[in-house]
């Protein structure tokens, strides 16, 4: 390990200790940050001009009700060569007045999460179920915590989108962020808690669900179970990339 990413690695497990993702037992055992091999540089510009062409063609979708009240539509982000990617819920306030995924409270976890095996946001892609805001009281959209989960409807009519962005990129592995993306993408009742910590294979592609990261910041303890089933992903990125 050279000396910047020496620096790097104990600007991670600061970051983690200060959040106590991590204990320092766990710090000791870690071995450092290690990136996936990525696909070649015409392959991810491929993916790259498939995303955006996809993008242009959904952005002004108004398939369900979310498509009329919505500020800006939340396409998702991040590297199209990504190994590994994320599904969330759907766009809260932040997300709807920024058009980026998991920029507020959440996303501020969502990242430390992501550095803490090694990676940067714009290593993984970062999507949702649902591309727009699901909002408690659609005829208030600039207020605060007006937020909702998505209704099943809401699901459905936006889940192909989510299947052709899981199709060109073709992730090694998804994480699946919370109940409603766990339960939807392994089209499971079970609870997130029973879920959680063990990967699944769906179409092919690993899925590892764990916890939502708004919903450790309501519950801190939970945070060790997160940093279990990252340290199990960054394992297999590992693999996979030898
Ligand atoms: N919660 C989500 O599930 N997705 C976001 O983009 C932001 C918060």
């Amino acid at each position: 390990m050279n000396r910047s990413e020496f620096g790097k690695t104990i600007r991670f497990a600061r970051t983690l200790l200060e959040e106590n993702l991590m204990s320092n037992n766990e710090l000791m055992a870690d071995k450092g940050a290690s990136r996936p091999a990525s696909s070649g540089k015409k392959e991810i510009a491929d993916k790259g001009s498939g995303l955006c062409e996809f993008e242009k063609k959904i952005s002004s979708c108004v398939k369900c009700r979310l498509g009329h009240t919505r500020t800006k539509f939340v396409f998702g982000e991040g590297s199209p060569g990504a190994e590994l990617m994320f599904v969330g819920e759907g766009p809260g306030y932040d997300e709807d007045h920024q058009g980026r995924p998991f920029v507020g409270r959440a996303g501020q976890l969502l990242t430390k999460i992501i550095e803490s095996i090694g990676l940067k946001r714009e290593d993984v892609f970062i999507a949702n179920l649902v591309k727009c805001h699901p909002m408690k009281d659609p005829s208030d959209p600039e207020k605060r915590g007006n937020d909702r989960a998505p209704a099943l409807d809401e699901i459905q009519e936006c889940l192909p989108y989510l299947e052709r962005q899981i199709e060109l990129i073709a992730p090694k592995i998804i994480c699946a962020l919370g109940s409603y993306s766990a339960k939807t993408l392994l089209s499971t009742e079970e609870t997130i808690s029973s879920l959680r910590g063990k990967f699944r294979i769906r179409n092919g592609i690993l899925l590892m669900p764990t916890y939502h990261p708004a919903a450790l910041l309501r519950n801190p303890g939970w945070k060790k179970e997160v940093w279990h089933d990252m340290k199990l992903i960054k394992a297999e990125l590992e693999k996979l990339g030898k």
